[in-house]
């Protein structure tokens, strides 16, 4: 009987699973992406009150070869729209999105031609956070969520979610 039989299926790639997991969880960057006045509770989430080092996130990248988490701390303009999602195909892979306050999530109180009616319009979002604006605490309570979530992503489920987006945005596959 060869080992296969003997173990449980997929009981390796499920360990594999989790050390890459916890390693993405452990080190994700953020992409310096503030917006609007949210962008002042997401500085002072990575001060030393607060301290975003914590979990390992202490760095914000200006360049986003070098982010895999993009914070949307803010409305978001349709003239920033193609900008915004520019960084976004930059960012190395795998990446994720988190849409900071109500302005990011569902244009908020700008109800108007200016501004998108929601960020997943243009990204695909991966957690939202309702306020205007969160509070530091709320923050890092939604930044501790989306690491759950990507302790809990099964491997290639990232490539896919791209792959969708990219389809939407009519750039082909
Ligand atoms: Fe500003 Fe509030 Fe909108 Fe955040 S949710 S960008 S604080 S108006």
């Amino acid at each position: 009987m060869g080992i296969e039989e003997k173990l449980p299926s997929g009981i390796l790639l499920t360990t594999v699973e989790s050390v890459i997991n916890y390693a993405r969880k452990s080190s994700t960057w953020g992409a310096t992406f503030g917006l609007a006045c949210c962008a002042i509770e997401m500085m002072a989430s990575g001060a030393p009150h607060y301290d975003l080092g914590r979990w390992g996130m202490e760095v914000f990248r200006a360049s986003p070869r070098q982010a895999d988490l993009m914070i949307v701390a803010g409305r978001v303009s349709q003239k920033m729209a193609p900008v915004l999602r520019q960084i976004y195909d930059q960012m190395t892979a795998p990446k994720w999105v988190l849409s900071m306050g109500v302005c990011a999530s569902s244009g908020g109180m700008f109800n108007n031609y200016a501004i998108v009616q929601g960020v997943d319009h243009v990204v695909p979002v991966d957690m939202y956070l309702p306020g205007c604006p969160p509070r530091p605490e709320m923050l890092i309570d939604a930044i501790l969520k989306l690491r759950e979530k990507i302790m809990h992503e099964p491997l290639g489920e990232n490539g896919r979610k791209m792959a969708a987006a990219r389809l939407a945005a009519g750039k082909g596959p």
